[in-house]
């Protein structure tokens, strides 16, 4: 396997562009090659100017015309398909949900001029919402979450879409369709990242996931819940936190694997494996947010951890 990410941070990163990655290629001979942007990144960038969208334009080529830039990829897999070699794209799942949408003009550039003026229902079929505001990840005042400047990652504050708000995993599985027809023969999707999301759909998946599995008795005595119906909770974690957790907290961890590792399936192994049942599929996960580093699912039930997917990557 062969491995080329590009990443703004890094000098070496976007050396798949360069003319000599395919006599590389040619010289090392591997069987597969992970390469390529089919997920949030791509969406929310390829249509943006390098000037404008800076130090992150190492990963796309086609200086802001979208069109070219996707079949720049489309001949990079027929190329490699030509050598014999498959191919897997890299997916962004909830990052880079970036651009603007404070003031009078509403949400615009980057992901959100995508959504709202780029994305062809032909295409993409029908938009799961009208407003791109209601993907996004929010916080338990209602707002959305926000990193307000990650330098390198984009000119605008990133936003995150939420795995658990099936209007986010419709657009995820339209860009899944997308980078099949470009020829990939499977994907590698990261950047699972729930930042303790409080959208109304965690906050209904977090109160189910509890009442499968403890009686109303266990709630009140375990958690000092007397009503989960009627419970307000003031957080849903999604990250560990070091020497800071209790038992509610890592029901509120164990919840959040399961729920993305239900929602991954969903969009990649059900829909994905739909269009191409031989897609390739993995996850690349990073290890700086559990009790184990390393293991970014720890909290997975054996049952469901990796099941269906067919290789393990960790950053
Ligand atoms: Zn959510």
């Amino acid at each position: 396997m062969l491995v080329h990410w590009s990443h703004p941070l890094d000098a070496e990163g976007s050396i798949y562009v360069d003319p000599g990655y395919l006599p590389f290629v040619d010289e090392v001979q591997p069987q597969l090659v992970q390469v390529g942007f089919y997920g949030c990144i791509f969406w929310a960038f390829a249509h943006v100017p390098e000037a404008v969208r800076g130090a992150i334009q190492g990963a796309l080529p086609g200086d802001g015309n979208r069109k070219a830039c996707g079949q720049w990829f489309e001949n990079l897999n027929n190329e490699l398909h030509r050598r014999g070699i498959k191919v897997v794209g890299h997916f962004d799942v909830e990052y880079h949900v970036t651009g603007l949408i404070n003031g009078p003009q509403g949400p615009r550039e980057g992901f959100f001029k995508f959504y709202n003026e780029l994305w062809d229902e032909k295409e993409f079929g029908p938009k799961p919402v009208k407003d791109p505001l209601e993907l996004l990840q929010r916080k338990a005042d209602g707002t959305p979450f926000v990193i307000e400047h990650l330098k390198g990652y984009s000119p605008w504050p990133l936003y995150h879409g939420c795995m658990i708000n099936p209007h986010w995993r419709t657009v995820l599985k339209a860009f899944v369709k997308q980078g099949i027809e470009r020829g990939v023969d499977g994907f590698i999707a990261n950047y699972f990242y729930r930042e303790g999301c409080m959208c109304q759909w965690c906050v209904r998946g977090f109160k189910d996931y509890l009442r499968q599995r403890y009686r109303p008795a266990e709630l009140r005595r375990k958690f000092g819940i007397e009503d989960l119906h009627k419970h307000q909770f003031v957080e849903i974690v999604g990250r560990y936190q070091p020497d800071n957790m209790t038992p509610l907290r890592f029901e509120q961890l164990r919840f959040t694997s399961i729920a993305m590792k239900n929602a991954y399936d969903d969009v990649f192994i059900a829909y994905g494996r739909s269009l191409k049942p031989d897609l390739i599929l993995a996850q690349w996960l990073h290890g700086h947010y559990t009790p184990a580093p390393g293991d970014e699912r720890l909290m997975l039930p054996p049952e469901l951890w990796a099941k269906g997917e067919d290789y393990l990557w960790y950053s």
